[in-house]
């Protein structure tokens, strides 16, 4: 068939070099070429479908072809498609940087805008350094982060990352950062409950600030969840902890809440949950309910009033993207915002939420489930050769691998990270299809540890 999978496959694979790919894999691992996708499912051109679990890189919030955005981004593009955004403005931008600021925590008042997450880290990175320097602290030009953290692709957000696999090759390029180890509570004592440990961890951050304050802009992590790092997770003490610890000792918090914003964490921003407004909040993927490229970085007046000033004193902000504040992707984002006010989003997640944990938590009896774990609407499952000891398998065996496929031949994306199965859906799945995601898990599970 010259339409079906195998046509666009063999295009695809002649010229398009994917993301985060090893090519060669698809030697014999199938490409799929997504014709259309609708609600949580995306079909390809034979007409099999996929449940979309991850979200289309955790970025889809209210399912494919969603009606209303649609119907919001087709409005705009019969008015304006795109303007540049210095000395230009438009009602999207505005109107976006209006409600943002409305449900960010409360001090957050000024909007700055990127076109992807990478960059909108970039973005807080210089403006951090540049405040300090703009009131004459010139040595705060250090940055640090946590042990297994991600902050992007480009080099400054890859030197504040921590992801072994993506960031050693690269690191004769990258800025020097001081790393503290992460709270993630997957290595916490037995007995030990999330808030101890996490509270126990903050110790290496309180001993680093003492250390180094002097020459550091600011601690840059994900509230909560380390997404990229294997959905590890922590519990809010530690933004709390790390909030007044900031405060103490001068030093930027930047917030990096591309993954878990916008509810994922079951708050609007998972900041809420310590009770804490970081300096800097990074805002990407689901900004746009997963549309359309666009991010932002929401800061203080304060920070804003630092770069503000006689043009010849040389202290403004001079950072720039072509598409900086797209009208199209703004027009999205609002859409989206439109559904969380109008569809109560975060309550009806609550109960979703609660079934997928429940679920989710069944597949913790099996012999190499080492633990299930959740913020929210993010689950994962953490598989181990030996339970007890929480030992991994050799990532050399790629396990996570066989679970994808089987997911696939079952009509599932998931899309393991090593042997950590994670589910982070739109908000628009069914308890139904909940259950379904779950049980093509626990097969998958079943066929990527039996030997
Ligand atoms: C995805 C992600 C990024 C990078 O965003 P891109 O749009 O992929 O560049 C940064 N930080 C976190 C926490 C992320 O999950």
């Amino acid at each position: 068939m010259t339409t079906g999978n195998a046509f666009y496959s063999a295009r695809d694979l002649a010229h398009v070099w994917h993301p985060c790919t090893q090519m060669k894999d698809h030697e014999d691992l199938p490409m799929i070429p997504v014709r259309r996708g609708s609600g949580v499912w995306l079909e390809d051109f034979e007409g099999k479908r996929y449940l979309d679990a991850i979200s289309s890189w955790w970025v889809n919030l209210f399912g494919h072809a969603n009606p209303r955005i649609n119907a919001a981004v087709r409005e705009q593009l019969e008015k304006l498609e795109q303007v540049i955004l210095a000395g230009f403005t438009h009602e999207p931008v505005i109107a976006l940087s209006e409600a943002l600021t409305a449900i960010a925590p409360r001090g957050l008042t000024r909007c700055f805008y990127a076109d992807n997450g990478s960059s909108a880290v970039e973005v807080a990175v210089k403006m951090s350094f540049h405040y300090w320097r703009n009131v004459g602290k010139t040595a705060k030009r250090r940055f640090i982060t946590l042990s297994n953290s991600y902050h992007g692709e480009t080099l400054g957000a890859l030197a504040v990352g921590n992801v072994e696999l993506y960031k050693e090759i690269y690191q004769p390029l990258l800025m020097d950062v001081i790393t503290v180890p992460s709270p993630d509570c997957f290595g916490r004592e037995p007995g030990e409950s999330w808030a101890e440990h996490s509270t126990r961890k903050f110790a290496h951050m309180e001993a680093a600030l003492a250390k180094h304050a002097h020459e550091t802009a600011a601690v840059i992590l994900e509230p909560l969840v380390q997404c990229a790092g294997s959905m590890r997770m922590y519990d809010p003490v530690y933004l709390a902890l790390l909030r007044q610890a900031c405060d103490r000792h001068g030093v930027h918090l930047i917030a990096d809440e591309i993954a878990v914003g916008f509810g994922r964490t079951g708050t609007m921003f998972a900041c809420e949950q310590a009770g804490i407004r970081p300096d800097m909040m990074c805002l990407s993927k689901g900004l746009t309910a997963g549309y359309l490229p666009l991010s932002a970085v929401i800061t203080t007046d304060p920070i804003y009033a630092a770069f503000y000033d006689e043009y010849v004193k040389l202290t403004a902000f001079l950072h720039s993207h072509s598409f900086t504040g797209n009208p199209l992707a703004c027009s999205a984002a609002l859409a989206s915002l439109d559904i969380f006010r109008t569809d109560d989003v975060l309550t009806r997640n609550r109960s979703l939420a609660a079934h997928l944990g429940a679920r989710a938590r069944e597949l913790e009896a099996h012999p190499h489930v080492a633990e299930v774990r959740q913020h929210g609407m993010i689950v994962a499952v953490e598989l181990a050769r030996d339970k007890a000891r929480r030992e991994p398998y050799p990532w050399q065996e790629r396990r996570g691998l066989k679970i994808y496929r089987h997911a696939l031949s079952r009509g599932v994306l998931l899309r393991p990270i090593g042997t950590v199965l994670y589910f982070m859906p739109p908000y628009v799945i069914t308890p139904e299809e909940i259950d379904l995601m779950v049980e093509v898990a626990r097969e998958g599970i079943e066929l990527a540890t039996c030997d």
